[in-house]
C-alpha cells in the first residue's frame, strides 16, 4: 500500500519498545505507538498525559521510528493511545503499512469509535468499558461484527458490580466464540508507586481468580504485567 503524502501527519505522545503488559501477548517484546488524545475521562485511567500536547509526526517518521526501535527483533508493534481511532485517517494506512512490513500489529481502543476501516490482520484488543469506569456504555455494539477470531476484548474491573457486567456481556454476546481471549483485567490505582504487588489493584487479583472459578467464566484473568515489573508509577514501559 502507497502511504499517504508526506505532510499527513498524526499527533504523537510517544514511541517505545518495552515488553506487551496484557493480552496474550504479554510478555514478548513490543514497540508502542503512543497516540495523543482520548474522547473518554475512565476514572481509573493511567494514560491522562495523552490527552493533551504530544508531537505532530508523518505516518513515514513512525514507521522509521519504529523499524529503528525493532531491528529484527520480535517485529510486534501496538498502536494505543489515548485512542487511537480518533486519528482514523492516519491510523488506518499507518497500520496497512505495518502489516506490508510483515509486523503483528496490535490496536488498542475503547470501540467507541467505528472500526470497521481496520484492516484485517490487525488483532484489535477492545477495552469495553464498565459502569465503574465512569464511561460504560460507550463500546459501539455494532463494533461487535467486526470482531475476529485473532482479536480480543478486555474488561477492566474495579468492582464486583464491574465483574458481573462483564461476565453478563460476554455470555450474552458469546464473545469466547468469537474472539480469541477475553480477559478480565483488575484496574490499578491511578496513584500507584513504589511496590510492584497487587495491593494496589482496585479489584483483588484472589478475589477475582475466586469469582471466575465459581462462575466458570468464560475469559482469562489478565494482569498488568508491566505494573509487576516497574515501577506502577513509571511512564514509557
Ligand atoms: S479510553 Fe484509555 S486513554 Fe481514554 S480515558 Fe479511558 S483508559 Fe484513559
Amino acid at each position: 500500500m502507497q502511504l499517504p503524502a508526506v505532510g499527513n501527519q498524526m499527533q504523537v505522545t510517544e514511541i517505545y519498545k518495552s515488553l506487551q503488559g496484557e493480552s496474550s501477548y504479554a510478555g514478548l517484546q513490543c514497540v508502542f505507538v503512543r497516540l495523543t488524545g482520548c474522547n473518554l475521562r475512565c476514572s481509573w485511567c493511567d494514560s491522562e498525559y495523552t490527552f493533551q500536547g504530544g508531537h505532530k509526526m508523518t505516518i513515514e517518521a513512525v514507521r522509521d521510528e519504529v523499524s529503528r526501535l525493532s531491528p529484527g527483533g520480535g517485529r510486534l508493534v501496538e498502536i494505543t493511545g489515548g485512542e487511537p481511532m480518533l486519528q482514523e485517517r492516519e491510523v488506518v494506512p499507518l497500520m496497512q503499512q505495518f502489516l506490508d512490513d510483515d509486523y503483528r500489529v496490535l490496536l488498542e481502543t475503547s470501540g467507541e469509535r467505528p472500526l470497521e476501516r481496520v484492516p484485517t490482520g490487525v488483532v484489535k484488543i477492545v477495552d469495553v468499558k464498565c459502569p465503574d469506569s465512569g464511561e460504560g456504555g460507550t463500546f459501539r455494539l455494532a463494533n461487535l461484527t467486526t470482531l475476529t477470531p485473532r482479536d480480543e476484548v478486555k474488561f477492566v474491573l474495579s468492582s464486583r458490580a464491574d465483574y458481573a457486567f462483564a461476565l453478563e456481556f460476554t455470555r450474552k454476546h458469546d464473545l469466547s466464540k468469537r474472539v480469541n481471549a477475553v480477559l478480565f483485567s483488575p484496574a490499578f490505582r491511578k496513584e500507584a508507586n513504589g511496590s510492584r504487588d497487587s495491593s494496589h489493584c482496585l479489584l483483588d487479583p484472589q478475589e477475582l481468580a475466586e469469582w471466575m472459578i465459581a462462575d466458570d467464566a468464560p475469559g482469562r484473568l489478565g494482569l498488568q504485567l508491566h505494573k509487576f515489573i516497574w515501577d506502577p508509577a513509571l511512564k514509557g514501559v
